[in-house]
């Protein structure tokens, strides 16, 4: 009886001692396999083809998920246009560029021009591009016929010549309303084909702030807050297009559009956008 006891006790205690060593080779073996523990796996072809970030395979460095990366904005082009100067706000309009290291192109009148010669030439010391925007701005007297406008663009370069030193080598030209106003319809193609004969090349644009177009403040907000509002609207036409190159019209002639200007580089600054001139356009292939 009292044998039999031990020998029940000694299976007892052997059975434990196994229950024990199965439980500890358990954990041991949960130890060994957890990922925090062990070298990471190295990513599937599928896994880094889908766009996962692998460093220096083999070292243990960090896998990344795609999107993961640290937020930069998109690089976008940007020409900025100013037209009818030179006038009194110029040189303010100069300085708002130099502050935000942004440069824009200055599409003039010729008889300003010869009223502000020293506003003209300084556009193009402070790395600028003056452009040609007729000479009188006389829409009627410039749409008379092709050859009107080309004296107009004649005139205008003995204006800038004679204010600047020398022109451009690339020249560009701005028609007065634009290349789609009623007063050129009957010679605007015709135009537009001298001047790129003649080397230069033409240029609309595709933004604004409507500082010249009230009719779209149809809740009459004052001019500084119609033109912000026109600015943000138009700009983020282009949220979705960062290949398109925006060319945004403003008038330096116009003190609302001079009052937003720091705000308006500020927030182009911000989206990424680079300042360019338009004799680098791909317009002029
Ligand atoms: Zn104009």
């Amino acid at each position: 009886m009292s044998e039999n006891t031990s020998e029940q006790k000694n299976s007892a205690l052997k059975l434990l001692l196994l229950g024990v060593w199965a439980l500890y080779a358990l954990i041991a073996f949960c130890i060994n396999h957890t990922p925090e523990n062990g070298t990471p796996a190295a990513a599937t072809p599928e896994e880094t083809a889908a766009g996962t970030t692998v460093s220096a395979a083999g070292t243990g460095a960090t896998v990344l998920p795609s999107g993961s990366e640290p937020a930069a904005a998109v690089p976008r082009d940007i020409y900025l246009t100013f037209d009818d100067g030179p006038c009194k706000n110029t040189p303010q309009v100069l300085d708002i560029l130099d502050h935000y290291g942004a440069r824009a192109t200055f599409f003039t009148v010729g008889t300003y021009v010869d009223r502000y010669p020293e506003y003209a030439a300084e556009i193009v010391n402070r790395g600028n591009l003056i452009a040609c925007h007729s000479y009188t701005h006389d829409m009627k007297k410039c749409y008379t016929s092709a050859d009107a406008f080309m004296n107009e663009l004649a005139q205008w370069r003995q204006a800038a010549q004679s204010a600047c030193g020398e022109l451009p080598e690339r020249l560009c030209v701005r028609f007065p309303g634009g290349s789609t106003t009623k007063y050129a319809a009957a010679v605007s193609e015709e135009i537009k084909q001298r001047i790129v004969a003649d080397g230069y090349q033409w240029f609309d644009w595709n933004a604004g702030d409507n500082d010249k177009w009230q009719k779209g403040n149809t809740e009459q907000l004052p001019d500084e807050e119609y033109f912000m509002k026109s600015y943000r609207e138009t700009i983020s036409w282009f949220d979705d297009e960062p290949e398109t190159p925006v060319v945004f019209l403003f008038h330096d002639t116009e003190d609302g559009t001079v009052s937003i200007l720091p705000a308006v580089l500020q927030d182009l600054i911000g989206r990424g956008y680079r300042f360019k001139l338009l004799d680098s356009h791909p317009k002029w292939g």
